[in-house]
């Protein structure tokens, strides 16, 4: 029972640590969501705004009549304040061969080719490249993204291409605004699978393809979720979260899962440690308590044993007698009849003269069990009345019934003296229908008249308490 209750007990305490678990899990997910989608914001508006600066020059280089304004004036038109702000670099605009044509940070670009850069090569050969994110790399002394769109002429003809860049100094300010846990991490990914920017800031790490990874494609294909995965980068075990994975850069927070589950795991075990102590002390004082009870039980068996039985003889005693026949008398009540016999040793006195007490005492249980084996239903009571007194009560039998069982229990206890240690004894033997107005005493006065009878008719003999009925031996 205390096992089934501790188990009880332990199963709510495991549910509630897994729900606290999922909790936690739960709300590491949703933070991670969120600086997942801000970071997310703050860069899609940034490259939106640089990438509107480089369509309005694509636009006007196709609109304007470049050869006849003046450079100023041109400067004015193509370059927005965007491409002035803090971490963009200047746009530069370069014709179908490659030469640097315009420079907004300058009026007078030196001459420059740049036809074996890889962004040239992918708008020449690719009409629909769009915005080109390129590698990250130097770019005009910074470390920076390169970011480009190709000039297309109404006919088709490639015209050349606009290029600007996004510092890297935009993505350390962004991440030093957050603050992260060491063992965490922030991912921008380009959609090819190549790692723009990462924090922990790692140099090695920046422009590496992750494409390979099975997790990493999985992010890049999945618009939005989690999982959780060893990194291929460092090894730690994080849930990596990402949204909008549609972009041309796609935010993925990783937060390690010890600080996620670190406190959780401090708390279970805690709270296992205690459940365990506990459990084991209850489990314990519950044996202890069950054993100390049983032995109790054990003793107190023993002692209403002992107070009920004749130590001389081993049946039961007077006391239990008493007990018996009131609780039969009671019971009889329902008309059934009950009988007694009164059994009395013959010249015991002599015999205890002649053997000595210790014989007397030994020849007093021989008798005992004679009487002891007419006690044949479970209702029967055989019992030392006293001295060389001994009681059978029959509880359902009558006079007739009773007879015959005195006979045999002289008869026994004849046949047990076949030798020096002769004796008999003498048995009255009553029967009545218990009533309410009468009482025990009534059968036990009856049975001892009877037996006086006996002893007065000569001994070893049996007389039921009606004297015509008395049997006499051969
Ligand atoms: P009767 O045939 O008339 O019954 O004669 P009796 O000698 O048996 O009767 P009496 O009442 O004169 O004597 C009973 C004797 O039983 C006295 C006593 O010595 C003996 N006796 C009683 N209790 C014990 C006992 O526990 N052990 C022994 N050894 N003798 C006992
Ligand atoms: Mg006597
Ligand atoms: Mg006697």
């Amino acid at each position: 029972m205390s096992v089934l209750a501790t188990l009880a007990f332990m199963t709510i305490c495991a549910s509630v640590l897994l729900d606290i678990r999922s909790g936690k899990e739960e709300l590491a997910r949703q933070s991670s969501e969120n600086l997942a989608a801000t970071i997310d914001a703050d860069l899609s508006r940034n490259i939106e705004i640089y990438d509107l600066s480089l369509r309005n020059v694509v636009n006007n280089m196709l609109e304007l009549d470049t050869q006849h304004i003046s450079l100023p004036i041109l400067h004015l038109i193509l370059f927005d304040h965007a491409a002035t702000a803090k971490y963009y670099g200047p746009i530069r605009v370069f014709d179908a061969d490659g030469n640097l044509k315009l420079d907004s940070s300058t009026l007078h670009p030196a001459q420059e080719n740049r036809a074996d850069e890889e962004y040239f090569k992918v708008h020449r050969d690719n009409r629909d490249a769009g915005l080109y994110i390129g590698d990250p790399s130097v770019y005009r002394n910074t470390f920076a993204v390169v970011l480009s769109r190709r000039i297309t002429g109404y006919d088709g003809k490639f015209l050349g291409v606009v290029v600007g860049s996004l510092r890297y100094s935009y993505f350390h300010d962004l991440f030093g605004k957050l603050t992260f846990n060491p063992e965490d991490s922030v991912t921008i990914f380009r959609r090819d699978g190549v790692v723009m920017m990462r924090q922990p800031f790692d140099i090695a790490v920046i422009g590496k393809s992750l494409s390979d990874s099975g997790t990493v494609r999985h992010i890049l294909e999945t618009p939005s979720g989690s999982t959780k995965t060893r990194s291929e980068i460092d090894s730690i075990e994080r849930m990596y979260v990402w949204r909008n994975s549609e972009r041309p850069l796609v935010v993925v927070v990783g937060k390690s899962l010890d600080s996620i589950y670190g406190t959780w795991w401090t708390q279970t075990l805690i709270i296992g440690g205690l459940m365990f102590v506990l459990s084991i002390f209850a489990i314990g004082t519950t044996l202890f308590l069950t054993r100390e009870i049983s032995r109790r039980a054990a003793a107190e068996k023993r002692l209403s044993q002992l107070a009920t039985t004749d130590a001389l003889t081993g049946i039961d005693n007077r006391r239990r007698f008493d007990e018996r026949i009131l609780d039969e008398w009671r019971r009889g009540w329902q008309k059934l009849p009950l009988s007694l016999l009164m059994i009395d040793a013959d010249h015991f006195k002599a015999f205890n003269d002649l053997f000595g007490h210790q014989a007397g005492d030994q020849l007093l249980a021989r008798i005992a069990a004679c009487v002891a084996e007419s006690a044949k239903r479970p209702a029967d009571c055989a019992a030392r009345y006293g001295g060389e007194e001994f009681v059978l009560l029959l509880p359902n039998t009558d006079l007739a019934g009773a007879l015959k069982l005195a006979e045999e229990v002289r008869d026994r206890v004849v046949r047990l003296s076949a030798d020096k240690w002769a004796t008999t004894v003498s048995v009255g033997v009553a029967c009545l229908v218990p009533d309410m107005a009468g009482s025990p005493k009534d059968l036990i006065e009856a049975a001892d008249k009877a037996l006086y009878e006996a002893k007065e008719q000569g001994r070893n003999r049996c007389v039921a308490s009606d004297a015509e009925r008395a049997t006499e031996a051969a």
